[in-house]
């Protein structure tokens, strides 16, 4: 997360500037805009050579109206409370805009894994499990992969919490891999949400989706499943990037090509079917009919914005736009369809992984594909029917307006807790 935006200050003033569009009491509204509980912890772990060193740990509970909370567990240097509180928030409103059972929950150590080995990083991961054990279950809080970590952390989880209470119970986590429970296609899942969101939108704008030129910052697990299927729908991905620069090709890339190059380099640069080579910024600010940023948090600030030229954004990472750049774009003429919706793939399929946990009856990939498409599609014409009903400047006051909406109504229906 970069300096100038502190995320828990950005979700509340999100929530604040859906408000302005809904008929909801600012009391009810204060209780959306903190956390529940947050869990910190500081785990003390051996290391291979003996010593003991110490790592702090949070598991922030932001909203359970709808459900047990969900959220991922990430590994970084960056990781703080206040990160880690904002972005258990976003859950919320990501379980919400999408309509499955569950509120928010977001954890996070604060280590850099590359610098520990693998024996070391599953005693990590062990202690945190052990400390997790009392919050967690699949009907209370059910974490999930985030930055830095996997199938294989899901694993160890599972397998602490499973140990510890002498029990079976594989829907206490999701993104397990599919021998331990995981789903078929939730790998593709993220990647598959921002396709679906991207071709809904080129429909809502009446704008043709085969021969559309695209950009995708980022080149990981959601970039590249995205360029890949929206390739797939006809269009030209005409440049794409990574943590290494981006590369361009006025023709369109196969991103199957360029993955196995990064496969074989490390990076997509240097791909030889690429015309030219040039910065990341060059990539976000490329005139092209959709842009794709799949990186980081905050990838295009207020500054930046103000050069975007692509017509339709569509969100793949979680916080891409600053709220600054976010209101330089609502007075362009750029459509940004919301990250909440766009990668809420992989939530909705982790959701998919918990039901057939529950039931020990799986699913084949097609009709996790089939159930996800459905649940995506149903969501974006809530959220375009929101936003032409409200008069929202975009689409993500838009989205919070439906996903607040829908916390709201589970709350005072259920009734408030003395
Ligand atoms: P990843 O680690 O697999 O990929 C990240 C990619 O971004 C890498 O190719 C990296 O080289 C690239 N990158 C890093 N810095 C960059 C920069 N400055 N410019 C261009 N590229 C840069 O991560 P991921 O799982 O694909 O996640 C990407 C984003 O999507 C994150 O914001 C994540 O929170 C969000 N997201 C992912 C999932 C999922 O299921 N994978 C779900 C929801 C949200």
């Amino acid at each position: 997360m970069s300096e100038q935006a502190n995320p828990f200050e950005s979700l509340q003033e999100q929530i604040d500037d859906a408000s302005a569009y809904m008929d909801v009491s600012d009391d009810v509204l204060e209780r959306l805009k903190h956390p529940e509980r947050v869990l910190e912890t500081n785990l003390s772990v051996e290391m291979d050579d003996g010593s003991v060193e110490v790592f702090k740990a949070f598991r922030s509970q932001f909203n359970g109206d709808r459900g047990p909370y969900k959220g991922g567990i990430r590994y970084h240097p960056g990781v703080s409370r206040d990160e880690v509180k904002a972005l258990s928030g976003w859950m919320v409103y990501k379980t919400a805009i999408v309509d499955i059972p569950y509120g928010g929950g977001k954890g996070g150590i604060v280590i850099d894994p590359d610098d520990y080995s693998e024996s070391e990083l599953e005693r990590i991961t062990r202690s945190f499990a052990k400390e997790l054990r009392p919050f967690v279950g699949e009907d209370r809080d059910i974490p999930a992969p985030d930055v830095n970590t996997g199938q294989r952390e899901m694993n160890w989880i599972k397998d602490t919490y499973e140990t510890l209470e002498n029990t079976t119970e594989p829907g206490v986590i999701t993104g397990k891999a599919l021998d331990s429970g995981g789903s078929e296609g939730r790998v593709e899942a993220t990647g598959r949400s921002t396709m679906l969101t991207a071709r809904e939108a080129f429909d809502y704008l009446d704008r043709e989706m085969e021969g559309a030129s695209v950009a995708v910052q980022g080149y990981g697990n959601a970039g590249w499943i995205a360029a890949k299927l929206i390739h797939e729908l006809g269009a030209n991905v005409v440049a794409v990037s990574d943590s290494s620069g981006a590369i361009y090709n006025d023709d369109g890339f196969d991103p199957r090509d360029v993955k196995d190059h990064k496969n074989e380099t490390g990076s997509v640069s240097g791909y030889p079917g690429a015309d030219e080579e040039f910065s990341n910024d060059d990539l976000l600010t490329l005139d092209v009919d959709l842009l794709v940023p799949a990186a980081l948090e905050n990838a295009i600030d207020g500054d930046l914005a103000g050069d975007v030229k692509a017509d339709v954004v569509v969100e793949a990472a979680n916080g891409p736009l600053t709220p600054e750049a976010d209101d330089v774009l609502a007075d362009s003429d750029t459509y940004v369809f919301p990250d909440i919706l766009t990668n809420a793939g992989g939530v909705t399929v982790s959701y998919f992984e918990w039901v057939q946990n529950r039931q020990r009856f799986y699913w084949t990939e097609e009709r996790v594909n089939e159930e996800l498409e459905r649940i995506i599609t149903d969501a974006f014409d809530e959220l375009v029917e929101t936003y032409e009903e409200t008069g929202a400047p975009n689409m993500r006051t838009a989205a919070y307006v439906v996903a607040i909406q829908r916390v709201v109504d589970a709350y005072e229906e259920s009734g408030n807790w003395p």
